[in-house]
C-alpha cells in the first residue's frame, strides 16, 4: 500500500450525494439536495440545440463568450446600476462552486484567515483550507440567523484576507439587509480585506424583498469577487455553468487559475444562455415563482409537528424539530428517509463543529404534487 496522508481527514462524502442516494435508495420524495425537479424553459433547450447545429462546439474563450459576458453586464447595470466591463470584470466558471474555488486559490496565501458565517455552504471550509487558508467561522444567531456585527468585528485580526458571504443563505433562507450591507462596508473601510460574496440566488427572495448585491454598493464592489450561478436561476444545475464578476485586478488573478483549472466552459450553452438572457422577465419573474412554491409547501407540511423557521429567500425551507423529538439530525434525516419516504438535509453538516440544533432543510423547487405527497406524509407524523 502507497502510504496517504489525506489532505482533508474530516471531510466524507458530501451530505447533498450521501441524502440523494439514500432518497433514492428508499424511493422517498427527494427534498434534500438542493436542484429544480421540473423541466427547464423549451426555448432555452431549442436555443442549445441550435448552437450546437451551428457549429459552435469548439473552445469558448477562456474567460467565455463575448456574447454571454456582454448579456451578464447589460444584466447587472439593469438590476443593480452598475458598469462592469464585459471583457475585465466578468468570468464564465463550471458552476458557481469553481468559482469560490479558483477565486480562494487565486486570492488567499497560506496561514491567511477567512471569516465566514456558520450554518455555511460545506463547499467553503474544504476550499479554504486546501488552499492553506485558515477558517474563521462566525455563528448566525439562531432561530433568525442574524448576524452580530459585534462578533464579526472582533474576528478581524491583522490576518484576515477575505470575508466569505452569501445572501439569500444556504440553508437557512435567512437574506442580507442593507444595514448589513452598510456593516460590512464599514467593517473593511480603511483595510485591504478582500469579499467574497456567493450571490446564486439572487433572484429567489419573497415578500418584494430586494437583493442586495455587493454590485450595488461601490465601497464594496471595489474588493469583492462576486459568484452567481444559471443552474439556480434558469433551473439547469446539471449544466454547471456560473459566473464571478470582480474588478480587473481580481479578475486577472482569477482567470490565472480558472485557464488551468477549466481552461473554458462548454460553448453552445454559454451561446445559448446569452441568446436567452435578451428577455429580462425570463429571471425578472423568479420570485414570484417560487414565492408560491414557498407558500404552498409552507401550507402543506403546517399540520406537521415542525416548526417552520423564517424563509425569505432561496428554495429551502428549514425546520426545527425540536419539541417533537431528541433524535440527532442526522437520525431524524434518515428516519424520514426510510420510514416516512421524504428526504431532507440535516443542518449540522453546515457547521464545522458539527453544531446540532435539530434542525432540517427540505427544498422545494418541485412541482407541486410532489410537495403536496410529501405534506400528507409529514402530517401524519
Ligand atoms: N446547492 C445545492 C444544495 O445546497 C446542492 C449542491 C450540490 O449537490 N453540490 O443542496
Amino acid at each position: 500500500m502507497v502510504k496517504l496522508e489525506s489532505k482533508l481527514p474530516e471531510v466524507g462524502t458530501t451530505i447533498f450525494t450521501v441524502m440523494t442516494r439514500m432518497a433514492n435508495e428508499y424511493g422517498a420524495i427527494n427534498l434534500s439536495q438542493g436542484f429544480p425537479g421540473y423541466e427547464i424553459d423549451h426555448e432555452l433547450k431549442e436555443l442549445v440545440d441550435k448552437h450546437i447545429q451551428l457549429g459552435r462546439n469548439q473552445y469558448s474563450p477562456l474567460a467565455g463568450v463575448p456574447e454571454l459576458l456582454e448579456a451578464i453586464a447589460h444584466k447587472k447595470k439593469l438590476l443593480y446600476g452598475c458598469d462592469l466591463d464585459p471583457q475585465t470584470e466578468i468570468t464564465i466558471t463550471h458552476g458557481a462552486t469553481e468559482g469560490i474555488f479558483s477565486g480562494l486559490t487565486a486570492l488567499i496565501r497560506p496561514g491567511d484567515e477567512v471569516v465566514y458565517f456558520e450554518p455555511a455552504y460545506d463547499a467553503y471550509l474544504p476550499a479554504i483550507q486546501l488552499n492553506g487558508g485558515v477558517g474563521v467561522p462566525i455563528r448566525l444567531k439562531s432561530p433568525n440567523y442574524s448576524i452580530d456585527w459585534e462578533q464579526v468585528r472582533k474576528a478581524i485580526s491583522p490576518r484576515t484576507r477575505l470575508i466569505m458571504i452569501n445572501s439569500p443563505h444556504n440553508p437557512t433562507g435567512m437574506v442580507w439587509s442593507k444595514g448589513d450591507m452598510l456593516a460590512l462596508q464599514e467593517v473593511v473601510e480603511g483595510t485591504d480585506i478582500l469579499i467574497l460574496s456567493d450571490e446564486v440566488y439572487q433572484h429567489v427572495l419573497f415578500d418584494a424583498t430586494a437583493h442586495q448585491s455587493v454590485l450595488a454598493f461601490p465601497e464594496l464592489c471595489r474588493r469583492s469577487l462576486v459568484t452567481m450561478s444559471f443552474g439556480k436561476t434558469f433551473h439547469a444545475t446539471g449544466w454547471r455553468v456560473g459566473y464571478a464578476i470582480a474588478p480587473p485586478a481580481l479578475t486577472r488573478e482569477l482567470r490565472k487559475v480558472h485557464q488551468f483549472n477549466t481552461f473554458s466552459i462548454n460553448r453552445p450553452f454559454q451561446h445559448a444562455l446569452a441568446e436567452y438572457l435578451l428577455k429580462p422577465e425570463r429571471y425578472l419573474s423568479l420570485p414570484g415563482f417560487f414565492q408560491e412554491k414557498r407558500d404552498f409547501f409552507r401550507a402543506a407540511i403546517a399540520d406537521s409537528p415542525f416548526e417552520l423557521l423564517d424563509c425569505r429567500g432561496t428554495y429551502f425551507q428549514s425546520v426545527s424539530y425540536k419539541d417533537y423529538s431528541e433524535r440527532s439530525d442526522m437520525d431524524m434525516a434518515e428516519w424520514l428517509t426510510k420510514e416516512v419516504g421524504v428526504a431532507a438535509i440535516p443542518v449540522s453538516a453546515f457547521y464545522s463543529d458539527g453544531t446540532d440544533e435539530q434542525v432540517l432543510r427540505f427544498c422545494f423547487a418541485k412541482e407541486a404534487s410532489m410537495l403536496e405527497e410529501a405534506g400528507k406524509r409529514l402530517s401524519k407524523l
